[in-house]
């Protein structure tokens, strides 16, 4: 296990844990603990108002998403066990509060990390990739091995050493008989057999707002978005949606240098519902095109 795992929940992670098992084993979410058997990944629906009814669970949803949703992922995990459901389940929380609606074109910088939630148009998918989500390192030496969390669409982390090799070392030039020479803890392999991947997919996408009062040519300006796990090859071209994401500053794509400090908007996905919640009259048909239904004129 990675080195962290090592220790125990500090008392902001206990209480976390604790609020999202109160919430699983609430009444209406017991109830929902079923899940198709021949689907690897199962999308598990949270309403956001559930939330507050757990104590700090919807501030600490809000103020950091994905370490709070990686604690209730856990919790999830463990009830889908107990009740032998193969699935692995991801958590979504959905209806988000109208305080949380956002234009996409609006947003900027000082955005970043916000939790918001967008009515968009689909304009394109990318074909369907994975990430490196987690890479597993073994000590040639001492054969311990661990895991080192990655980030996506950066570089992978750098590991100089065994941590089990180097501490042995630290402690014996400590002591009073030193040996006269120590191994290398450099020496370790990545065990890619064991390494675990994410599926990923892009969206291209515009705002309905966009595509009717916006310039140029349809599908000229575009935002990307990129959804996770089940969601992948669920969407289309022309699809209506509301994104819940978190607001994200990626590099651009095919910089040319690595030090670039260009950086665009990505939304980065946590949860999908089916239409628009924002734009009220929005539609699409082949022959006029996305418009809005004149109201009251
Ligand atoms: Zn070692």
């Amino acid at each position: 296990m990675g080195r962290k795992d090592e220790t125990e929940p500090n008392a902001t992670d206990q209480s976390i844990l604790e609020a999202w098992r109160l919430l699983f084993e609430s009444e209406t979410y017991c109830r929902d603990m079923v899940a198709p058997q021949d689907e690897p990944v199962f999308g598990f629906e949270v309403d956001w108002d559930d939330l507050n009814s757990y104590e700090d669970l919807l501030v600490n949803f809000t103020e950091n998403t994905d370490h709070t949703l990686e604690l209730g992922n856990l919790v999830l995990k463990e009830q889908f066990g107990l009740r032998d459901l193969p699935t692995r389940p991801v958590i979504r929380v959905i209806n988000l509060p109208e305080s949380r609606n956002y234009e996409v074109s609006d947003l900027r910088m000082r955005d970043r990390n916000r939790l918001l939630r967008f009515d968009v148009v689909v304009m394109d998918v990318s074909f369907p990739m994975g990430w490196l989500k987690k890479t597993t390192y073994v000590c040639n030496d001492c054969d311990a091995k661990w895991v080192e969390n990655e980030r996506m669409a950066r570089e992978r982390r750098k590991v100089k050493y065994c941590r089990k090799c180097l501490d042995a070392i630290m402690e014996d030039m400590r002591s009073d008989n030193k040996k006269p020479f120590y191994k290398d803890p450099n020496d370790f392999s990545m065990v890619a057999e064991e390494n675990s991947y994410e599926d990923v997919q892009y969206l291209e996408f515009a705002s309905p707002n966009m595509l009717v009062h916006g310039d140029g040519p349809l599908g000229s300006n575009t935002y990307q978005a990129v959804v996770f796990d089940e969601y992948v090859g669920m969407f289309s071209k022309g699809d209506t949606l509301t994104l819940n994401a978190l607001v994200q500053i990626d590099p651009m794509p095919g910089r040319d240098f690595v030090r670039d400090t260009r950086r665009m908007i990505v939304l980065k996905v946590h949860s999908v519902e089916e239409g628009l919640s924002q734009s009220e009259g929005f539609s699409f048909s082949e022959e006029t095109g996305f418009t809005f239904e004149a109201l009251d004129e």
